[in-house]
């Protein structure tokens, strides 16, 4: 024990303070990335910055690792266990990475240029600025999608940021707190501890899931006079929840959320969301108000401004109104000297907009960008070439070079490897669409429960972040949220 402990500490201190850092080089080209999501942190990892000058401009200076998101709105995990600061994987690159905290407004692709604008609640001298860039990476997500419903923004409680899944337990905890006041009436205990979650996909069901192991956990032993009035109601407008699953799995997580004693309302339409209640379109097309004291939206995402206003630069090549266009090799599509790529939520691709398809991306353009500095190198080494007087050996030499270019060129065209799809349904239940299985494998119990948090573990990016997740997972089990 005292040697792996002793192990331990030896990378913990190395990763501690990393080596010296090569300083930004006006000779390297300038490669400016938007966004610090799944996308683009995994571009951060796996690329080598020797050959760029790399700027990250993002509103968040962490990654954040959404699929426990609804861990933290509930109390498993806390916020800091989820986030990896950016420069955490910055300081260990070759080259120094400027990391800046701010939105990116616009981006002027035949300028070359990126303005963005300070997010923070510190205002300094300069709130917007711009950037030159050669090549731009356009990893910036999506937002919620409210479809105008009313009382969406105002009412209800998000799970796409980390303020969200804080929001949503300050929320949960006040209905509880205030459902345990002396003298409330009956009917707004009810109302105050009927929980609605509008969405049935993957958020969603997560939500309610986790929502359900609080109350089951803990809530029957702290608050046990309230604990049998929780209702948790998820409403999803399709026939079905969870549709990118199979029909096997899909009718394990109703049976599931059966047995949790979760109402599922399919075909189901939230119309409006007011304080106290949600409107409903029920599936005979009657419309019901449904007293509740806390509504989770997760309904799905939209492209950002941002994204929207840089397509609307391309009308011609950019008419997909789920997201960017890119090509085989994740350039946008339209942008004349090819100097843009766009991964993640914010392209529309055969593939589904997942934290999966997004890492993958960013690994392979962590490789396309290297290839592209290869050629770039080769391209100014010829021109020189060309430019000095012309004797057999400077033509052979020419000649060289211009094979390393065209072979510099031919690039493997981005493939999706796709690993299967898991999701957490509460009750130390997991189901799992895993192609080696070549089907599906829905299971319950102690091993999908481990599968489950292995899966994830496995895949936090950072060991600090593993060790503070299973520190949690372990604190949780022992003591309770
Ligand atoms: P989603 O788009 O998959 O699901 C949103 C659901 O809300 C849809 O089924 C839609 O029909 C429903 N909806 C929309 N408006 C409604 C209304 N007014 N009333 C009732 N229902 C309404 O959104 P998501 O779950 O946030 O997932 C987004 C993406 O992220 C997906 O690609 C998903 O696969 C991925 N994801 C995956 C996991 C996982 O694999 N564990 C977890 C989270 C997200």
């Amino acid at each position: 024990t005292l040697g792996t402990l002793g192990v331990f500490y030896y990378y913990a201190q190395k990763d501690k303070s990393p080596g010296e850092q090569l300083p930004h080089d006006p000779s390297k080209k300038t490669l400016v990335v938007l966004g610090s999501g799944w996308g683009a942190t995994s571009l951060l990892n796996s690329m080598d910055t020797t050959d760029y000058n790399v700027i990250v401009i993002s509103p968040k200076n962490y990654f954040l690792f959404t699929p426990l998101l609804p861990s933290v709105a509930v109390g498993t995990l806390s916020p800091r266990s989820i986030l990896q600061p950016t420069r955490y994987v910055t300081r260990h690159k070759k080259r120094q990475v400027a990391v800046i905290e701010a939105s990116a407004t616009s981006v002027d692709p035949i300028a070359k240029t990126v303005k963005f604008e300070d997010t923070s609640e510190i205002q300094g001298l300069v709130s917007t600025t711009t950037v030159n860039y050669d090549y731009l990476v356009f990893a910036v997500g999506a937002e919620v999608q409210t479809f105008n419903i009313p009382g969406v923004k105002e009412n209800a409680c998000f799970m796409k940021e980390l303020e969200d899944a804080e929001h949503m337990q300050r929320r949960f905890l006040d209905c509880l707190e205030t459902a345990a006041f002396p003298g409330q009436t009956p009917d707004e205990i009810s109302r105050l501890l009927h929980m609605v979650v509008v969405g049935g996909g993957p958020t969603g069901v997560e939500v309610s899931g986790e929502l359900h192991d609080f109350l089951e956990e803990d809530l029957r032993s702290w608050y046990p006079e309230l604990a049998s009035n929780v209702r948790i109601t998820l409403v999803e407008a399709l026939p079905s929840v969870l549709p990118m699953f199979s029909k096997q799995l899909i009718d394990y997580t109703e049976s599931t959320f059966k047995e949790a004693k979760i109402d599922i309302l399919t075909k189901t339409m939230v119309k409006e969301i007011k304080e106290k209640s949600v409107v409903l379109q029920m599936p005979d097309k009657s419309v019901v108000e449904v007293p509740c004291g806390l509504v989770v939206w997760a309904a799905g995402n939209k492209l950002r401004k941002v994204t929207q206003d840089l397509m609307a630069k391309f009308p011609q090549a950019q008419t997909n109104r789920r997201g960017i266009t890119v090509d085989d090799h994740l350039r946008m599509v339209g942008v004349p000297d090819k100097s843009i790529f766009a991964i993640g939520d914010c392209t529309a691709t055969s593939y589904a907009p997942t934290a999966q398809v997004a890492s993958q991306e960013g690994a392979y353009l962590a490789r396309i960008i290297a290839q592209l500095a290869k050629r770039d190198e080769l391209a100014a080494r010829l021109k020189a070439l060309q430019e000095t007087p012309a004797v057999e050996e400077t033509k052979q030499e020419i000649e060289s070079v211009q094979k390393q270019i065209t072979k510099a060129e031919k690039m493997r065209p981005f493939h999706y490897s796709h690993q299967g799809s898991l999701a957490y349904i509460g009750s130390d239940k997991a189901i799992a669409d895993l192609p080696f299985f070549n089907g599906n494998l829905a299971t319950g119990g102690v091993a999908t429960y481990l599968f489950w948090r292995s899966a994830y573990l496995s895949t936090l990016f950072s060991p600090r972040n593993r060790v503070l997740v299973a520190n949690d997972w372990i604190k949780v089990k022992l003591f309770g949220r």
